[in-house]
C-alpha cells in the first residue's frame, strides 16, 4: 500500500529531526520543504527535499492538492511568521490537517540580565547612545535595523555571510553553525571584549550556550521577543509531532 504523504515545513532543528524520524516510516512518506535561504543546508538522508517558496497561501494550497499531501507539519523557526501564517491559510484552503511544532522560548534564570524588546528596531535602540561592543546573533534578515545605531562595534555571527548592504558600518562577520558550547561562547565574548549580546528568543539547545556565557561574564542580553504564534494545533517537540501523526489525528488520505 502506498504511504500517505506529509509535508514538513522545515528550516529548523525540529524539521530535520522529524524528517529523519520519518525516513523509514511504514505509514507516512515525508517530504521536507526548505525556503532556500541557507547556501549549504544539512539534508536528512532518505527523505525527499524540495526547496523554495510556494507562492503564498494559495500557492501552498494548490501545491498540497497537486501533491496529494495528507498532513502538514509546520516545523519552521519560531520567527518564521509569514510561512506560519501561510501554512494556516494554505492548509485550510486545501482541507489538509496542520500541526505546528514550536519549541518553548528561553526564560531568564537567576543571574541573567535581559532587556526584553518587541522587535529589532527596539533592540538597536536598547544598546544605548554610548559605543559598545555587541555580539549580534539574529541571523541575516534583520541586520539593517542596526544601521540606525552606527556608534557600536558589531560582531555578527550567522550561518552564511550577510548581504554587505545590510550591515552597520563597524561590523565583523563570523560564519558558524550551531550547536555551540558554553566554553567556546565564553571565549568568544572574552576575546572580542563583548559588552552586550543581542539575540532572538529562538529557544532550543543548539544556540542557548551564549546565554550561559553572558551570565557567566555578567554581560546583559537584549532579547527580541517572538512574533505572535499562528493559530491552530501546536506541540513543543518532535516526539509529540510523531505521536500526533501516528495517533490518527491526521487521517491518511483515502484510509
Ligand atoms: P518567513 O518570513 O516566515 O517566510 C518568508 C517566505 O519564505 C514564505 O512566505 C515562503 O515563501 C518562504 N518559506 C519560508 N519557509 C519555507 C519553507 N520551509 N519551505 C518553503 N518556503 C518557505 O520565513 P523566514 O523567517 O525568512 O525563514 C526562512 C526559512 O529559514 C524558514 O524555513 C525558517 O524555518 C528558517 N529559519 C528562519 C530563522 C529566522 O530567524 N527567521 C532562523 C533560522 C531558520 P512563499 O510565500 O513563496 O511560499
Amino acid at each position: 500500500m502506498d504511504r500517505s504523504r506529509v509535508l514538513i515545513l522545515g528550516g529548523s532543528t525540529e524539521g530535520s529531526a522529524l524528517a529523519r524520524a520519518l525516513a523509514d516510516d511504514a505509514v507516512w512518506q515525508a517530504l521536507l520543504s526548505l525556503a532556500g535561504r541557507t547556501r549549504a543546508p544539512v539534508l536528512p538522508p532518505g527523505v525527499a527535499v524540495r526547496i523554495g517558496g510556494f507562492g503564498g497561501a494559495e500557492g501552498l494550497a494548490d501545491w498540497l492538492l497537486a501533491e496529494r499531501i495528507a498532513a502538514v507539519i509546520n516545523a519552521t523557526h519560531p520567527f518564521a511568521a509569514r510561512m506560519s501564517a501561510n501554512a494556516v491559510a494554505g492548509a485550510a484552503l486545501a482541507g489538509v490537517r496542520l500541526l505546528r511544532v514550536l519549541r518553548p522560548p528561553w526564560l531568564p534564570v537567576a543571574g541573567d540580565d535581559w532587556r526584553c524588546v518587541p522587535d529589532m528596531d527596539q533592540a538597536a535602540a536598547a544598546l544605548g547612545r554610548s559605543p559598545r561592543r555587541v555580539l549580534l546573533t539574529i541571523g541575516q534578515k534583520d541586520l539593517a535595523a542596526f544601521r540606525a545605531a552606527p556608534q557600536h562595534c558589531y560582531l555578527i555571527r550567522s550561518v552564511d555571510p550577510p548581504p554587505p548592504d545590510s550591515l552597520p558600518p563597524d561590523a565583523t562577520i563570523i560564519t558558524a553553525r550551531g550547536p555551540f558550547a558554553v566554553g567556546a561562547e565564553i571565549a568568544l565574548l572574552h576575546d572580542h571584549r563583548i559588552d552586550i549580546v543581542v539575540t532572538k528568543n529562538a529557544g532550543g539547545a543548539a544556540t542557548q550556550a551564549k546565554l550561559a556565557a553572558a551570565r557567566a561574564l555578567a554581560r546583559p542580553v537584549v532579547m527580541v521577543a517572538r512574533p505572535a504564534a499562528a493559530d491552530g494545533a501546536c506541540v513543543a517537540d518532535v516526539a509529540a509531532a510523531l505521536a500526533w501523526l501516528h495517533a490518527g489525528t491526521a487521517t491518511p488520505r483515502g484510509v
